[in-house]
């Protein structure tokens, strides 16, 4: 039903009327609640392959994928099979488990950077972890961030971030003390200029530069030639360490990472989202000189109950054995196909819009600007999103409701999907 125009939103709305009452928001996470397209949200039933429907009956194709995990699709019948058969032997035991080290052996086989790898059970443990080892390992206390990048919630990590932060117009969080705000220098994306003056005023206090490979939380910003490779010679000269975070990046552009797929190798790296395979898991890893100031080895704490937990670890490494280069190929494929239909549709209809992508992470911007940092997104026309955002949804097409998150591809969208969802927006752009 991609052909519907209009939305039946009756049950959704009582059930968010609900959750509302209970939970503040009605949301476990702030960008769900729609608020910044003035709708009542999907409240999902059920998803199965590229489709997701919610409690009102409506199926919709979808390019959230829980905000990007799901990159072989929804309830992909391997990873449920894997999730059950580990389930039945036990949820958690708070103990080593095989499944962990298989796990840990594959990120260390496909992330150059990764000699050894800790896991966690978020994007936010991990990036939060990552940073008090580099200020451990380092003896330093100042980070430097880019401007709309996100990299979940920590208090060093929530200064000019990217995604939720960005789309509720939230720059600075209230509750981030300013003492530890004063260690975090935030400069805009592909400005090594700027990090240079950086690293002039505050070399020897640098622990580390933490950069998304791919800007994912300013809507999708590739990096420009020399920027990551700047980054690394600028943090190698200076004693500082360069964190990547590839949370959504990870295994989502490439088998082995943006680090792959640029060819920069990072001290650190972070993971979440894909490795998950839907399940909560976050990662850290890299040099083993490096992680193994990590307890037990080292002084230098990080824990977790759940850590490493068997549902998630199973559903994470069957995920990853299915991206083969094939997997990767197909997805390039589906959202070279998905772009230039979007793109026609821009040409023929004259709404000003550019579109940037990396693999299967896409975002078009309403603006005829080239889009390289987070004060380029911003211009990008907010009404016209709004009115394309719900123009897709009756349409029966789910795109994340913010113009700074990009649209996410999976193995289990087809050229059926592309072409439905192309039309869609032609019709969205055409109503404008
Ligand atoms: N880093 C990046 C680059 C992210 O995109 C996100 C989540 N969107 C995070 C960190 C935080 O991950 P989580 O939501 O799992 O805590």
């Amino acid at each position: 039903d991609a052909n519907r125009t209009s939305r039946n939103d009756t049950r959704s709305k009582a059930a968010f009327e609900r959750a509302k009452q209970f939970i503040p928001g009605g949301v476990n996470s702030p960008v769900r609640a729609f608020k910044s397209v003035g709708l009542t949200p999907l409240v999902i039933d059920r998803a199965q392959g590229s489709r997701i429907t919610d409690i009102d009956g409506q199926t919709y194709i979808d390019y959230v994928l829980s905000w990007g995990p799901l990159i072989a699709g929804h309830a992909h019948p391997d990873v449920v099979e894997a999730i059950k058969r580990t389930a039945e032997k036990g949820t958690s035991f708070g103990a080593p488990t095989e499944i962990e080290t298989l796990m840990a052996e594959l990120v260390c086989e496909r992330v150059p950077s990764i000699d050894i790898v800790r896991m966690v059970n978020s994007g936010t443990e991990a990036t939060m972890s990552a940073i008090r080892l580099a200020r451990g390992y380092t003896k330093r206390s100042k980070i430097l961030k880019f401007e709309g990048s996100y990299h979940g919630h920590a208090d060093s990590l929530l200064i000019k971030a990217g995604s939720g932060v960005a789309t509720l117009g939230l720059p600075d969080s209230p509750g981030v003390p300013e003492s530890v705000a004063s260690h975090t220098i935030t400069v805009p994306y592909n400005d090594l200029n700027a990090v240079k003056i950086a690293f002039e005023r505050f070399g020897e206090e640098i622990a580390a530069i933490i950069v998304e490979p791919v800007a994912g939380n300013m809507g999708v910003v590739p990096p420009l030639p020399g920027f990551l490779s700047g980054l690394r010679e600028l943090t190698s000269s200076n004693g500082s360490l360069l964190i990547f975070d590839e949370v959504m990046t990870g295994f989502r552009v490439h088998r082995n990472c943006a680090q792959g797929l640029y060819d920069v190798t990072p001290d650190l790296t972070c993971l979440g989202k894909v490795i998950g395979g839907g399940l909560p898991v976050g990662a850290y890893g890299g040099k083993r000189e490096i992680m193994e100031q990590m307890a037990p080895v080292g002084p230098i704490y990080q824990a977790g109950t759940l850590s490493g937990n068997p549902l998630a670890m199973v559903a994470g490494y069957t995920t990853l054995q299915m991206m083969t280069e094939e997997a990767y190929q197909l997805l390039e494929r589906l959202a070279m196909r998905l772009q230039s239909g979007l793109e026609k549709n821009a040409q023929q209809t004259g709404v000003p819009m550019t579109i940037n992508r990396v693999g299967s992470m896409i975002c078009p911007f309403f603006t005829d600007q080239h889009v390289i940092n987070y004060d380029v997104a911003r211009t990008a026309n907010a009404e016209t999103f709004r009115s394309v955002f719900r123009g897709l949804l009756d349409r029966g097409v789910n795109i994340a409701p913010s113009p700074f998150e990009g649209w996410f591809m999976s193995t289990a969208h087809t050229d059926a999907d592309i072409d439905a969802t192309i039309e869609a927006h032609r019709q969205a752009l055409q109503q404008l």
